[in-house]
């Protein structure tokens, strides 16, 4: 019990030294969990198992949702390709170069989101545009050329959970680049033109919000051109319109 109260205590500490995100508490609690069961079957000493401190390290977890897997083999993919090739339906030549598809899905690149499955969509219904967090500031030219070849309404989709809400201690996150980096020196001059990570603090709801406007407002959309905000719930996987 004594080793189990010090290992709370460093959790403690650690929490208020970086303040922990949901998600590095999430693995710092699966970790908890390894380290208490091993300690009360006598298998391990405390002293042996620091707790890491390290914020991008991954952590055992007591979560299977987010289990790592290994890369899929090349061969297997191939094998995969072989399979759906043989039902495959050529879209190549004139009649269907250039024809978006009248709605496009701008959403985050988070694979608990699959717009596909979860508004049961059927393929080829609709462009999906995607990156971290479905930020349009960074999608401007994907849009365009989307609008520019047929699509007449843009579906804006952030997600519960979202990692953007979870960005937290901008100069570990730095230091984590510079501890990996090819040339550590260069990252200074390149992490704040590559990466916002002092992103305005904003609900899920007014994210939408913020990024429908952005589009409303921008010269460059039709006047036209539809533009509404949703909100996917990972908990229930109900999709609600914000806007
Ligand atoms: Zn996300």
């Amino acid at each position: 019990m004594r080793y189990t109260y010090r290992l709370f205590q460093q959790i403690l500490q650690l929490i208020q030294r970086h303040g922990l995100n949901t998600r590095q508490l999430h693995d710092l609690a699966g970790w908890t969990v390894v380290v208490t069961l091993a300690l009360k079957t006598g298998n391990v000493q405390a002293k042996d198992n620091p707790v890491n401190t390290s914020l991008w390290t991954p952590q055992p977890s007591m979560s299977t949702t987010y289990k790592t897997s290994p890369p899929i083999p090349s061969q297997e993919l191939l094998d995969r390709n072989l399979k759906y090739a043989e039902g495959h339906q050529p879209k190549v030549g004139d009649a269907n170069f250039g024809h978006m598809p009248d709605t496009a899905i701008i959403c985050c690149q988070d694979c608990r989101l699959n717009p596909t499955k979860q508004l049961g969509l059927a393929d080829f219904d609709t462009a999906i545009i995607r990156n971290a967090a479905g930020a349009v500031t960074e999608l401007t030219r994907s849009i365009l050329i989307a609008q520019r070849w047929g699509t007449k309404h843009f579906v804006v989709i952030k997600h519960s959970d979202c990692g953007y809400f979870q960005i937290t201690g901008k100069h570990l996150i730095i230091e984590d680049f510079k501890a990996r980096a090819k040339d550590p020196n260069a990252i200074d001059a390149v992490v704040d033109k590559l990466l916002d990570l002092d992103p305005p603090k904003l609900s899920v709801d007014d994210l939408v919000l913020h990024d429908v406007n952005y589009l409303k407002e921008s010269p460059l959309i039709f006047p036209e051109t539809k533009i509404t905000g949703w909100v996917f719930d990972d908990h229930t996987g109900k999709i609600r319109q914000v806007v």
